[in-house]
């Protein structure tokens, strides 16, 4: 049964709930038990959510990447795919930063 922290938003699973909040420190009191539909909202999206950071890591690499090509400066044909890396990188990182949060904002975190 997963709970939520009512003050700080912590989503845990009951068992790990002792006296207070592992992270805000608020009384245990202050957790709320989560309905099935928010449960299955949360767990459901828990693997997309996973591939999504692992991606956006992955993004942050190409970025890395594609700006020490860009500045090596070997050769303009090198330099113009290391351009478009760096383009598709960004691009592609902020919109997994607004689905993020977009399922942020609809629970579904
Ligand atoms: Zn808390």
């Amino acid at each position: 049964m997963l709970k939520k922290c009512e003050v700080c938003g912590l989503i845990l699973d009951s068992e790990l709930i002792q006296d207070r909040c592992p992270k805000c420190q608020a009384d245990a009191s202050r957790f709320r038990t989560l309905s099935r539909e928010e449960t299955e909202k949360i767990t459901r999206s828990h693997l997309t959510n996973s591939l999504l950071t692992e991606l956006a890591a992955a993004a942050e690499h190409q970025v890395r990447l594609a700006e020490k090509g860009i500045a090596d400066q070997l050769d303009p044909g090198c330099i113009q795919t290391f351009e478009l890396a760096l383009r598709q990188a960004v691009l592609l990182r902020q919109m997994i930063r607004a689905e993020i949060a977009i399922h942020i904002g609809k629970e579904k975190w």
